[in-house]
């Protein structure tokens, strides 16, 4: 599939979009909100990786057919995770971009997988940071999926766990300016997981764009009272189409613009 550029310099990407894809009206809602306010990606997970297996456990293929129509529909690049080698293919056919969500840092099969599916397509690749994962693990893990030759893999810090439970996890923001200065691929801070609360989730991201991240990750639901998964971390639409008005004027100050 031929995807948008992933990261370009004197940009941040916006990633939002929903946790899970749950139907297509709720993919509708987002994917028209997100091209309204100019931006270029919508996230959203088909085959979730829950804590528990009572859990929703995401809509599989059919959630990949409706994240395909929506970035059809309304011009946005798609990114969803892949959990498992045996679906690399499958996901491959329907989004642009594919995320390796933190439990999986560390399946080297799997990012050799990605690392050799991607190699001649240079199809984007977001790789999460292991939530107990040091920054060295992380950048050598990187590695699996770079020998290919795909350029275009771009970092994620979500969160580590650590002693606090205020918040869901703790966002190391360090590992922005650290990042920039160990390595050459761009840098997207995911503020959704760590906050685990709509509320934090501003000043979490003017942080991020503060410290100089490439990318932000913000998770965006109709109605986060009835999410499926992750419903208390949920931005409105109408509480993200205002924060990005905000966002928009911290990035300003650090000379970029949010796309
Ligand atoms: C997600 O972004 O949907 C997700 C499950 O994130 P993480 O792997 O960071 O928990
Ligand atoms: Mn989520």
């Amino acid at each position: 599939m031929s995807y948008v550029p992933y990261h370009q310099s004197g940009t941040i990407t916006m990633l939002a979009g929903p946790c899970s894809i749950e139907d297509a009206e709720q993919m509708e809602l987002v994917g028209a909100a997100l091209a309204d306010l100019g931006l270029h990606w919508i996230r959203g997970g088909a085959f979730k990786p829950r804590t528990s297996p009572y859990s929703f456990q995401g809509l599989g293929e059919e959630g990949l057919k409706l994240m395909a129509d929506t970035g059809k529909k309304h011009g946005l690049g798609t990114l969803t995770e892949v959990m498992d080698t045996a679906h690399v293919d499958l996901v491959m056919s329907y989004v642009d971009a594919l995320q390796i969500g933190t439990r999986n840092m560390a399946n080297f099969d799997l990012l050799k997988r990605v690392g050799s599916a991607t190699a001649e397509n240079h199809a984007p690749v977001l790789f999460k940071r292991g939530m107990a994962a040091t920054i060295d693990e992380w950048l050598s893990a990187a590695e699996y999926l770079t020998q290919g030759g795909n350029p275009n893999i771009m970092l994620c810090e979500r969160g580590l766990r650590t002693f606090e439970t205020a918040t869901r996890f703790t966002l190391d923001i360090s590992a922005v300016p650290v990042i920039h200065k160990r390595s050459l691929l761009p840098i997207c801070v995911d503020v959704s997981h760590p906050a685990g609360q709509a509320d934090l989730i501003p000043s979490l991201a003017k942080a991020a764009i503060a410290a100089g991240c490439d990318s932000l990750m913000i998770e965006v639901h109709p109605n986060p009272q009835q999410a499926k998964s992750d419903g208390p971390q949920q931005l409105t639409l109408a509480a993200f189409a205002s924060l990005m008005d905000e966002l928009r004027v911290i990035a300003a100050a650090v000379g970029k613009t949010i796309v």
